[in-house]
């Protein structure tokens, strides 16, 4: 689903923005450009059948405005199975802003920005992404409300979202173990940075024998310790016998090189983008029998505590609808063996599925 085709600048011609958002069906494009500011934006709505496209806004360097064009087109898009996986009342949608996030910020560029946002009218809601930060989006607050994730509300989403992985871990286990108890399995995660940890907390409470890897020495230290997790290196992690494998740091771990070395039956965790080339690496996971979890479908807590805060519901709501993705996980894990098709089309489908069937009943913004 994310393999939106690469579309170089030689292709314009060939590739008018109205026919790439028509290849994946998007709804609406805004191009932002303010000369005073410097701001040059893309907001990108995929789809609003489930509710007001929800996600995060990117500051990134792109090459040029076909390769950032060609991002929140794939952004917008993931979000919208997110949210619909998740059973949320959310369409999904992405901002981009090119640019340098270290030497182009101020604060008329973000207020700018918000602007735009509010000329939407609530159709997209903006929250942080890669190169934004909280005080950003404060600034963004300023002329619009359509934000979420501001500091003093829902808070850092990387508790809920580390739940919900472990829950959906919990699932594949039943799966593949016949039981969820995950104590004396040997579970390595593979970065302990905020959803990393607190992964690692979920883990050592249920006595599982942990491994964890992370380029932040002190970092590595500091958690090996106080969960009593063994460390082992950066690449070492792709080799060791394990049960379960869960990347929490990058993308694209799972790809030809790791996957002739990987020792594991499930592969779990909260990172974005694992499948290096989902049609090939989503094959051959299941080909090696391993369970692997849709990064999306697991990693979902994080909008979902977005998800409460637009709504004004509690934390409390959030676990619980976090701990939902145990059932979302074991429903996909099953149907993928049934119909003997990789996990992440079978979450792509029951991700469309729920937009086509509530589409019958609703209307698009
Ligand atoms: P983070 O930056 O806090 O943590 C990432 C950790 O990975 C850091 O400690 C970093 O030092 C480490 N790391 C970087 N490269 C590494 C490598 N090669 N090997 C091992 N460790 C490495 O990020 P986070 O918020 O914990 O998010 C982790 C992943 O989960 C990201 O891919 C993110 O997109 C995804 N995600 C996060 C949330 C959330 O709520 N924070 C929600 C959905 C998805």
């Amino acid at each position: 689903m994310f393999e939106v085709k690469k579309i170089e600048d030689t292709d314009l011609v060939k590739n008018p923005v109205i026919a790439q958002m028509s290849q994946y069906d998007h709804e609406q494009l805004l191009f932002c450009n303010d000369n005073a500011t410097g701001l040059k934006a893309i907001i990108a709505v995929h789809n609003t059948i489930l509710g007001p496209a929800l996600g995060g806004t990117r500051m990134w360097t792109y090459a040029n405005e076909m390769e950032a064009l060609n991002d929140v087109l794939r952004l917008s898009r993931g979000m919208s199975y997110k949210n619909s996986i998740s059973g949320l009342n959310l369409g999904g949608g992405k901002a981009v802003i090119i640019g340098d996030s270290r030497t182009m910020k101020s604060e008329a560029l973000f207020r700018r920005f918000g602007k735009f946002v509010n000329s939407l009218a609530g159709k997209y809601i903006t929250a942080e992404d890669v190169g934004i930060s909280p005080s950003d989006m404060m600034w963004v607050n300023m002329e619009t409300d359509h934000v979420v994730g501001l500091p003093g509300k829902s808070g850092d989403p990387s508790p809920v979202t580390a739940r919900g992985t472990y829950m959906g871990m919990k699932a594949c286990a039943k799966v593949q173990f016949g039981s969820d108890s995950l104590s004396g399995k040997k579970v390595a995660v593979q970065g302990v940075g905020h959803v990393g940890e607190y992964l690692v907390e979920f883990l050592a409470k249920e006595g599982a024998d942990i491994y964890i890897s992370d380029i932040h020495e002190p970092t590595l230290k500091r958690v090996s310790e106080k969960y009593g997790a063994k460390v082992v290196g950066l690449d070492e992690i792709y080799d060791i016998d394990m049960d379960i494998y869960a990347p929490c740091a990058l993308g694209a771990t799972i790809n030809d090189d790791t996957l002739s070395r990987l020792n594991c039956s499930i592969i779990a965790g909260a990172a974005n983008n694992q499948l290096k080339m989902e049609g090939v690496h989503g094959q051959a996971v299941m080909d090696k029998g391993i369970i692997y979890a849709p990064d999306y479908a697991l990693n979902a807590g994080g909008v979902i505590n977005c998800y409460a805060e637009v709504k004004g519901l509690t934390s409390n709501w959030a676990n619980e609808k976090a701990n939902d993705i145990y059932t979302t996980i074991h429903n996909i894990v099953l149907r993928s063996q049934s119909e003997n098709v990789p996990t992440y089309q079978i979450a792509n489908k029951m991700a469309e599925e729920r937009i086509s069937s509530i589409g019958k009943v609703k209307l698009p913004l």
